[in-house]
């Protein structure tokens, strides 16, 4: 645990940063290949401390969290040393003989801020973006996972120096005394909710944001979609994690015409991923808190249940839900619900749908199940939300080549791969003007300079 207040780690890290050490290319691959090293190294104590704060099973724990981050670091190490290079870009002909170039510029020192529901993905992700780019760092991991936020603590340390990176532990409090420090960036991953107080405090020292937040992420499905693959891809989608993904299907729109066959082969997919009892499958994840468990339950109203909707509040597990006949004005849908409960409406005319999307906050993702081209255009055209898929559900996020962000209450900004270097360079335009001669007409003493400007910008 470190023992030195936010101001000392800011002030010791912008040293660090000053010195000019992580600039160098090699500097900063040395540091990806020994964090890289250590994340595969202590595999198992990762995947014990998920279990022991989640209940999350290995399987989980490895693709959704381990395996993630070590595919972004090998994706990074492959490509770093063409996304440092500045880049050339072309120079009008009014700047007759000068070079223009953008050039890559770490920001400083950044603070990274993370949940609990992926505690280990979404701390270390951020992180393989900070240091490409040459930054350093410091990691607030959430409270709420603190086994997984120790053991980020202990890869971190025996990674890097504290100037470089280091892991400040704590809740509300802590963060706050964080987010009052100038920052150079911030890069908050967390409710829309807390990314409004993040974005006021980084306002007070103009400090940039990235926010990876939430919202309620429709999957609508299409009269002609394949049933049977949209129910096994939105019933892994939401009840991976018992739902406790950002970017899991909030609730599914489905079309009146397959609503029934629809909810069959949902039941027979839920059944076949998680078992006839579920509450009894060890590789089925518990609920955070407490707190949660009840905002849960609270959302079952018993008429509505097609599917599940028992639980067991001393070991916080939630059956995987389906719920029926649900409106806009039922509980369920009047915020994030984070949990394995999907809510099912019913739809007969797409173009209310999309309406009924354009006039609520921007979702983080959208997963629209059709095999019309013409539907897809539509939605994909006329509908805002961070990103998403066709015909599939979370699997854009596993992609390096897909920046993955949100849009208005979603967040603001993007990473993963490439665009997790961008969002932590500042992109440095530099024109590089000749000497070798000195065009005189934007100079006010020159006879009929006025034309030759106006012929020359032409
Ligand atoms: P949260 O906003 O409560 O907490 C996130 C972080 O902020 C934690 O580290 C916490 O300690 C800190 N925090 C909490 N309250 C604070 C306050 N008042 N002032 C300063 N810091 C504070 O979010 P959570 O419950 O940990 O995670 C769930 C939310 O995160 C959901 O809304 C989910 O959609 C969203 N999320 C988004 C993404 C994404 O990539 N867009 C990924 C995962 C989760």
């Amino acid at each position: 645990m470190t023992v030195d207040g936010p101001h000392d780690i800011v002030e010791q890290q912008r040293a660090y940063f000053q010195s000019g050490q992580t600039l160098d290319l090699a500097f900063r691959l040395q540091a990806l290949r020994r964090l890289l090293e250590q994340i595969a190294a202590r595999e198992a104590d990762i995947s014990r401390a998920l279990h022991a704060d989640l209940h999350k099973s290995a399987f989980e724990a490895y693709s959704t969290e381990i395996g993630f981050v070590l595919a972004e670091i090998r994706f990074t190490l492959r490509h770093l040393h063409r996304w440092v290079r500045p880049e050339r870009v072309r120079t009008p002909l009014t700047h007759l003989g000068a070079k223009s170039l953008v050039i890559p510029q770490p920001y400083g020192v950044t603070l990274i801020i993370a949940p609990w529901n992926y505690p280990f993905q979404l701390a270390i992700a951020p992180l393989i973006g900070a240091i490409a780019a040459g930054n350093c760092a410091v990691i607030k991991p959430s409270e709420w996972a603190p086994r997984t936020a120790m053991v980020v603590q202990e890869i971190v340390s025996s990674v890097f120096p504290k100037e470089h990176v280091c892991v400040v532990q704590g809740a509300v409090e802590e963060t706050q005394a964080l987010l009052a420090e100038p920052f150079d960036y911030i890069f908050f991953t967390g409710s829309t909710a807390v990314g409004r107080v993040v974005m006021e405090a980084a306002a007070k020292h103009l400090t940039p944001v990235t926010l990876e937040l939430g919202g309620k992420s429709p999957a609508i499905v299409h009269r002609d979609a394949r049933l049977d693959l949209a129910a096994k891809r939105i019933a892994w989608g939401k009840f991976t994690n018992a739902g406790q993904t950002c970017i899991a299907p909030d609730y599914v729109y489905v079309h009146r015409a397959v609503r029934d066959a629809f909810l069959t082969s949902l039941q027979q997919a839920i059944v076949h991923l998680y078992g006839p009892r579920p509450l009894e499958n060890p590789a089925y994840t518990r609920i955070v808190s407490e707190h949660h468990f009840h905002r849960l339950m609270a959302f079952i109203q018993p008429h509505q249940v097609f599917l599940g909707g028992q639980g067991r509040p001393d070991e916080r597990v939630l059956e995987p839900t389906v719920l029926v006949d649900v409106t806009w004005e039922d509980p369920v849908m009047q915020e994030e619900i984070f949990g394995p409960i999907l809510p099912v409406l019913v739809y007969e005319d797409l173009g209310e749908v999309m309406e009924a999307l354009q006039s609520r906050p921007k979702p983080l993702a959208l997963y629209l199940f059709t095999q019309d081209a013409e539907i897809e255009r539509r939605v994909l055209e006329r509908v805002p939300f961070g990103g998403g898929c066709v015909n599939d559900t979370l699997y854009h996020f596993a992609s390096p080549h897909l920046p993955f962000g949100g849009v208005g209450h979603s967040g603001m900004g993007a990473y993963h791969g490439r665009a997790s270097f961008d969002t932590f360079s500042h992109r440095k335009s530099v024109l590089k003007q000749t000497v070798r001669f000195d065009l005189p007409f934007r100079y006010p003493n020159q006879k009929d300079g006025l034309k030759w400007v106006k012929r020359f910008l032409r």
